[in-house]
């Protein structure tokens, strides 16, 4: 067994809608980014490919690689879990906390849940998304920008 962790950080840019944890939510601003700016996603696959014995985010989908350009978080977590699953590591757990003051998530976190179960081929009851407010507190409560944080659980065979 092993665990990984994966942090990310996007800026907020104007414009909607929002792409977050493979939902897309309608908001004035999105998550700038070489990807969807998906800050959640990148933090869940950061995490799966550590614990993987993959690398990281940025060594698996270099933001050099123009075939990359826009890629969905969606598409980053299918890519993810089926190197996971060539190189035998089987998924077994995943929790993401996702720091904003807008948009509300709280609305959001089961569809989140479910998009995320999907894309990685697994239960939902295997994963949680968190959200937590920034108390108007530096860029994630002043809507600069969206943090996110992941730990995961893997088995390696
Ligand atoms: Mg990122």
């Amino acid at each position: 067994m092993r665990i990984g962790h994966g942090i990310d950080v996007h800026r907020l840019v104007s414009g909607g809608p929002l792409h977050l944890a493979c939902v897309e939510i309608a908001h004035p601003a999105h998550l700038e980014g070489h990807s969807d700016g998906d800050v959640a996603v990148h933090a869940i696959a950061d995490a799966l490919l550590s614990a993987g014995g993959v690398g990281d985010l940025g060594t698996f989908f270099p933001a050099s690689d123009e075939q990359l350009r826009g890629i969905s978080g969606r598409e980053i977590l299918q890519r993810t879990a089926l190197e996971l699953t060539r190189r035998g590591v089987e998924i077994l757990d995943a929790e993401c906390t996702i720091v904003c003051d807008s948009p509300h998530l709280a609305g959001h976190t089961a569809a989140m849940t479910d998009a995320i179960a999907n894309a990685l081929g697994i239960s939902p009851d295997s994963i949680r998304i968190k959200p937590r407010h920034a108390e108007g507190l530096g860029f994630a409560g002043k809507g600069e920008g969206i943090v996110a944080t992941s730990v995961v659980l893997v088995k390696r065979s």
